[in-house]
């Protein structure tokens, strides 16, 4: 128990907090990006297996998995129908996968509550009074219905109670999620189990399903794989684009998180870290999906965390020169892919640039002329917004030791 206390801990002063800059987590397997201007950004898994369906592993794996991978939020989503394992594992609640969870990260909350007090007492540091936000882990209750096509299979999650929505007639079953005020989701639409050419296809029950107002979302990844259609679907029904891992295994094997992978997963832009701003950011559609190396989402959801994501450090002239050597930091995840779309070319690079990871990146631009303000634009390969559509990254890069010539040419 010791352990854990000091464990807990450390991933305590690395959990973002509001008006906070995300600070470097200590473990780089965590997944990590910038918060936008308005919104948190917060990691989320919404869609992962436990022995409690067909999933190889107990449910505080799935919490420890989470919490090395700096998730904010973690969905546990076993299958209601399918249950392989019901003979060893017999469990009438079906809830039971989700409070085993829960209380995993309750025992970790009560250990640090302990701690506080305990150093309260010795005149430390004050117990912080915002009990959400400082949850290590937010766990929220969810629930595979797994049906033939259509619907296919479709989560749940913020349910209220599993055990009512195992109902037979599917329809039912996604009106009690619903009734119970869950995110409802299309769960890996181009599976080739059910639509053998891989191609995600609206059925007539899912147009009825997205009219009514009962299915919010599609995953446009599952696990390792990424459906064009599906978000095409999400672009033309507003629905909120989604990646999960659909893990039933181990995360670190499914993602190879030892080689450098991560886990798929979406990016949810949230007011605060709580389950009722991510169920406002959920209805919001405010997601990206994060799969590989690439952000897939909506241009509003997607421009921002780019632009949050990279920014000019320095930029200063060559000696007797005009090539402006510029310094470009990454503080996100993802390494950008970007292609050149200014005027310029460059003295150390073609027009394909990357931009690693938690790095800065040092970029020769041959500006002609010296001068105090120069516009670059790229096209961002990286990111998807639509089928085939990268958004653009627009800059504009200001000299600092040009700025004196910059005002007398504007006091001419
Ligand atoms: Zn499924
Ligand atoms: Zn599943």
């Amino acid at each position: 128990m010791r352990r854990l206390c000091c464990f807990l801990a450390l991933l305590l002063m690395t959990v973002p907090v509001a008006g906070a800059q995300h600070t470097q987590h200590a473990d780089s397997r965590a997944i990590e990006f910038p918060d936008v201007p308005g919104y948190h950004t917060l990691v989320c898994d919404l869609h992962t297996h436990t022995v409690f369906s067909d999933g190889s592993v107990w449910p505080d794996i799935r919490v420890q998995e989470a919490l090395r991978d700096g998730l904010d939020c973690l969905a546990i989503t076993d299958h209601i129908e399918y249950q392989p394992h019901i003979e060893d594992i017999p469990h009438p609640d079906r809830n039971r996968s989700y409070d085993l969870a829960a209380q995993v990260v309750e025992r970790m909350m009560e250990d640090e509550q302990e701690e506080a007090e305990n150093e309260e007492a010795e005149g430390e540091e004050e117990a912080d009074e915002n009990e959400e936000e400082n949850v290590p882990l937010l766990v929220l209750r969810g629930a595979e219905i797994t049906r033939a096509m259509p619907p296919g299979h479709i989560n749940a999650v913020l349910l209220g109670d599993v055990n009512p929505v195992r109902v037979d007639s599917s329809a039912d079953a996604i009106r009690e999620a619903n009734r119970q005020g869950a995110f409802v989701f299309w769960n890996h639409p181009s599976w080739p189990a059910q639509k053998p050419d891989a191609i995600a296809e609206l059925t007539d029950m899912h147009r009825e399903l997205i009219a009514e107002g009962l299915l919010h979302g599609i995953e446009v990844v599952n696990e390792q794989w990424y459906s064009d259609e599906a978000l095409q679907i999400a672009l033309d029904h507003n629905l909120a684009i989604l990646g999960t891992s659909d893990i039933h295994g181990l995360i670190d094997w499914t993602f190879d998180v030892p080689g450098g992978g991560h886990r798929s997963a979406t990016l949810v832009f949230a007011t605060d870290r709580s389950l009722e701003a991510i169920g406002e950011a959920f209805r919001m559609r405010r997601t990206v999906a994060w799969f590989k190396d690439i952000l897939i989402g909506r241009p509003e959801h997607v421009q921002p965390l780019i632009e949050a994501s990279l920014s000019i450090k320095t930029a200063e002239y060559g000696e007797d020169n005009s090539v402006l050597h510029v310094a470009i930091e990454n503080t996100s995840d993802a390494a950008f892919t970007l292609r050149n779309r200014s005027e310029y070319t460059f003295a150390d690079a073609t027009d394909l640039i990357v931009l690693e990871a938690h790095a800065v990146t040092w970029l020769e631009v041959k500006t002609g002329e010296r001068g105090f303000r120069h516009d670059l634009v790229f096209e961002v390969l990286n990111a998807v917004t639509a089928p085939s559509t990268h958004p653009e990254w627009a800059l504009t890069i200001e000299v600092e030791e040009m700025r004196e010539s910059e005002a007398e040419e504007e006091g001419e």
